[in-house]
């Protein structure tokens, strides 16, 4: 009604003012694509426990085990495009209003809607390739699950023997310092920070809004539920990303 309509005015007119925003993503913004988040219930994430990056190292069970479960949610993940929300953040890059985009997602959703490689930070790294955890080699996804499907052993590195990892962060592993020090680096420049779609629980997604609003930018947080942040946000916008942001798609 009219408390959402003054929400909405607000919203368009930061977005309107931002020069180097930060479009900052959680799993919310892709289940419009049809990918599920990690709290909805028979979620794919939720139906078992995460295997962490010890266990992934030390067992070879577990390491079988996380690659069946990686394929099978790719099997049921296939074709998954942006959405709406997607087109609309890459826009406002396009539009130089969004200087960066920190994604925790692994579903490459922000690279197939087009935004550029030196706007986009994907702390969780990329599920949609495999990289050796000795010597770093890159590998396609076809050419491992091939391998394991005819042997039944967790893939090995073409290049060195080493282990192949899907290429993202696991509960346990070391965030890459890299993509880090870009994301604070931007929440630090930021005149805007935008939360799409995150419940902002684990770190450093609870963190990074917080570093953005201490150092001056204005805290948008746009998500389904509550999160623990929202007395802090300057303004809280709380239904779906998808129609929230389609005005912003250029979509017809
Ligand atoms: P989360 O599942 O903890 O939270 C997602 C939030 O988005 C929820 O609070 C939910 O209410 C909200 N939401 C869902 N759909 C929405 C919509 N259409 N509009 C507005 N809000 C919506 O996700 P998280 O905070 O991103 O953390 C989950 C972790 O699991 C991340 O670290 C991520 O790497 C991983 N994950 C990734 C994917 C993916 O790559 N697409 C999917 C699931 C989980
Ligand atoms: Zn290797």
């Amino acid at each position: 009604e009219q408390d959402d309509d003054r929400k909405i005015a607000a919203f368009r007119a930061l977005l309107g003012d931002a020069r180097s925003a930060v479009a900052f993503s959680g799993a919310g913004i892709s289940t419009g694509s049809g990918i599920p988040d990690f709290r909805s219930p028979g979620g794919l994430w939720t139906e078992n426990r995460p295997i962490d990056f010890d266990a992934f190292v030390s067992s070879p069970d577990m390491r079988r085990e996380a690659w069946r479960r990686k394929f099978t949610i790719d099997d049921a993940t296939r074709g998954a495009r942006p959405n709406a929300a997607h087109l609309a953040v890459a826009r406002l890059v396009e539009q130089g209003r969004v200087a960066a985009v920190v994604t925790q997602n692994i579903d490459g959703l922000h690279a197939a809607s087009g935004v550029p490689a030196d706007r986009l930070i994907e702390l969780h790294g990329n599920g949609t390739y495999a990289t050796c955890l000795d010597c770093g080699l890159r590998h396609q996804l076809d050419d491992i699950r091939l391998a394991f499907e005819a042997t039944g052993d967790p893939p090995a590195c073409r290049g060195c023997n080493g282990m192949v990892k899907s290429a993202t962060i696991s509960f346990g592993q070391a965030m890459p310092v890299e993509a880090m020090e870009r994301a604070y680096a931007a929440a630090e420049e930021a005149d805007l920070f935008l939360v799409l779609g995150s419940s902002l629980v684990v770190y450093p997604a609870a963190t990074l809004p917080v570093a953005a609003k201490r150092a001056g930018a204005q805290l948008v947080i746009a998500n389904r539920e509550p999160t623990d942040l929202d007395t802090y946000a300057d303004l809280v916008l709380r239904g779906d990303l998808v129609e929230l942001l389609r005005p912003y798609a250029g979509l017809a």
